[in-house]
């Protein structure tokens, strides 16, 4: 009797264990993926990091992610910065340089000004703000009736 409760105690616990290291490694999966998508634009990489942490586990796994991912963010990188400098717009969909006051890319066609959700100018995509209101650049939050 006593064993037979020692026993269920054990595989219960067992079995937190179990749950415990599932959550942690479903999380850490997560992580990865936000942050290679912040990182890099390359589909390829950003897949291979994901499927490395699922398979390789994040123990063995997050420590090299860690030192192999691209040290800096997408938008920290040239040609980001310098296009501040030179006041021109980089296109989203395929990275050419347009001139600043260019409302689509001259290379593709993409969209390349956001409409404020505040005060409904316009503004280059790549801005973190709009320099009209100081709205934050969050278009693809979702617009719940706070207006
Ligand atoms: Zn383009
Ligand atoms: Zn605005």
């Amino acid at each position: 009797m006593r064993d037979n409760i020692l026993t269920r105690v054990q595989e219960n616990s067992a079995l937190a264990r179990l749950i415990l290291v599932a959550i942690v490694w479903i999380s850490t999966i997560v992580w990865v993926a936000k942050d290679s998508a912040q990182r890099t634009s390359n589909l390829g990489l950003h897949t291979v990091y994901i499927l490395l942490v699922t398979i390789l586990t994040p123990v063995v796994w997050l420590p090299i992610y860690l030192l192999v991912r691209p040290s800096t963010y997408q938008k920290d990188r040239l040609p980001w910065r310098e296009s501040m400098i030179l006041k021109n717009t980089p296109c989203q969909g395929c990275g050419m340089m347009n001139l600043h006051h260019h409302v689509h890319c001259v290379f593709c066609g993409d969209n390349l000004v956001n409409d404020c959700r505040e005060c409904h100018k316009t503004y280059p995509h790549h801005y973190d703000f709009c320099f009209h209101c100081g709205a934050p650049n969050i278009d693809e939050a979702p617009t719940e009736g706070d207006d």
